[in-house]
């Protein structure tokens, strides 16, 4: 054992040194830190992360690395071992992490903090991926907002209470290392398969990457986004998912950095919207705090009974993005070649597999699991409650996206579906969402043939509706 006390710093969720509450601590303790990584898929289970995110996890871990020396230290294995040898090896006599809200590492973490502090060792836990944590949000009566607006207006809102501004505090001149510690290449987060690509050439992961998004969105991006953020074949949204989740950004940092635009009058009302989007994700967490089956159990247990059908072939043609729904399948392409797919596309394509094909909202949840760079536990299984209607405050089953009065609104010269289905390009824009409704000559000069270069529709969009009331109105 090395007699030297020490402190680890446990990054997690937070892959930044900005603004971080618990590497603050860690720093202010004064003792040398040894600032680590655990990869836990052992308890995670069936929420181990994704491909999408194990490969922006790597890009992160690796620019994280580089803030800190090198000196970042890896592990892989249950975290509970692992931070036991590491007590066991050195003498460290404080932990320092910034907490995690999802129900596997609630648990997880609750036993770590027992444990360690049985041992003498001195565990500090911090805010750092919350504006608020879920309990300091509560109706008067203690108990949960279910409706999103209540609940924003109740702390979000409150000048008077405004969430805390980013930690200013450098860093210690240099980090301790522990023994035993691994490559970040041995936690094989990277992809065999080149897949990744587009997504490589899509993302520039990290800390300072992340930062200069930011600038860039405030800078031009804000202006005009409370309509624009509906407009996926614009440029008029944050793209700050991933930094969000992974922790490269806070939620302070950004929710501060908005709210200095809100100095140029005209740009009020976009930033009061923007940091609404926020309070969305916060939202989320406290679903998932107050309700940890979220993931799996529909909030509202009537749609237990939801008479869902099975088709793997329709489930495959909607992953690969060949519906025959133009906006749809250009929404599951951009998803495959980027990771990411705009949040009204969501909409549209979340709809169209639980209502137009009725499949269970589980099979996009787990989709949208291994394939977005943001995917997030809370707010995937809170938007795929919400989309299919069985959610806490969800929209009601009967509001069904139609994806081509959709893509006539939101993409409206059809820029968006070109670019993710070249095979349409060419088609003039009053056709571009509905190609079977082009006269045969159209087609052929636009070089589609349907059913053959591009799909025709898997279903009717006005029977689908049908169909699916009527399974909803079996409910009742
Ligand atoms: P912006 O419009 O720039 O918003 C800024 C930030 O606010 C986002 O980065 C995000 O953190 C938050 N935010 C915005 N919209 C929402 C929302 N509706 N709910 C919760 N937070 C929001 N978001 C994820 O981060 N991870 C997911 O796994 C995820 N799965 C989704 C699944 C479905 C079916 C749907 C409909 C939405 C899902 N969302 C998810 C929410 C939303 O689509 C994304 O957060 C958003 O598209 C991210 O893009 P952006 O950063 O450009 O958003």
């Amino acid at each position: 054992m090395n007699d030297k006390p020490l402190a680890i710093m446990w990054f997690r969720q937070d892959l930044r040194v900005a603004d971080n509450p618990a590497l603050c601590a860690a720093c202010d303790s004064n003792l040398p830190v040894v600032p680590i990584y655990i990869l836990d898929d052992c308890n995670a289970g069936q929420h181990a992360m994704g491909a999408a995110s194990r490969w922006w996890l790597h890009q992160s871990l690796s620019s994280l690395a580089g803030e800190l020396d090198g000196k970042l230290q890896f592990f892989c294995g249950d975290a509970r071992e692992t931070l036991a040898k590491l007590c066991e090896n050195l003498n460290v006599t404080d932990i320092f992490w910034n907490r995690c809200y999802e129900p596997w590492r609630r648990q997880r973490d609750t036993e770590i903090e027992e444990a360690l502090e049985e041992a003498g060792i001195n565990v500090v836990t911090s805010n750092g991926s919350l504006l608020f944590e879920p309990p300091a949000v509560t109706k008067v009566d203690d108990t949960p907002y279910k409706v999103f607006t209540p609940f924003y207006r109740a702390s979000y809102l409150d000048q008077t209470a405004p969430p805390r501004e980013p930690l200013r505090r450098s860093l210690p001149d240099s980090f301790a290392e522990a023994p035993h510690s691994r490559d970040l290449e041995a936690l094989d987060l990277m992809p065999d398969q080149p897949w990744y690509q587009s997504i490589a050439a899509s993302w520039t992961p990290g800390e300072a990457a992340a930062h200069e998004r930011l600038d860039a969105f405030l800078e031009d991006g804000i202006d005009g986004y409370r309509d624009g953020r509906d407009r996926p074949d614009l440029d008029s949204v944050s793209r700050l998912s991933p930094r969000l989740h992974f922790g490269e950004l806070s939620p302070n940092q950004v929710w501060h950095a908005a709210g200095q635009r809100s100095s140029v009058a005209r740009l009020e009302k976009d930033v009061d919207h923007f940091r609404r989007e926020l309070g969305w994700r916060e939202f989320s967490y406290s679903l998932l705090y107050h309700w940890p089956d979220l993931p799996v159990a529909n909030l509202q247990s009537k749609f237990d009974r939801f008479p869902w059908r099975k088709s793997s072939k329709d489930l495959a043609r909607w992953q690969q993005g060949v519906t025959g729904y133009p906006m749809v399948d250009a929404g599951m392409r951009e998803l495959w070649h980027t990771g990411y797919m705009h949040n009204r596309v969501r909409m549209i394509v979340g709809s169209f597999l639980v209502k137009n094909l009725l499949l269970h909202w589980h099979h996009g949840e787990a989709w949208f699991w291994d394939t977005l760079v943001d995917a997030d536990l809370a707010n995937n299984s809170a938007s795929w409650q919400w989309i299919a209607g069985c959610g806490a405050d969800a929209a009601p089953f009967f509001r069904i996206f139609n994806a081509v009065t959709q893509g006539r609104k939101f993409d409206p010269d059809g820029s968006y579906v070109r670019r993710y289905v070249p095979e349409l390009a060419k088609l003039p824009t009053n056709t571009i969402h509905a190609p079977w409704e082009a006269p045969a000559d159209v087609l052929k000069t636009a070089g589609v043939s349907l059913g053959d270069n591009y799909p025709a529709p898997i279903v009717d969009l006005k029977a689908s509706r049908e169909r699916a009331l009527a399974a909803f109105k079996s409910l009742s």
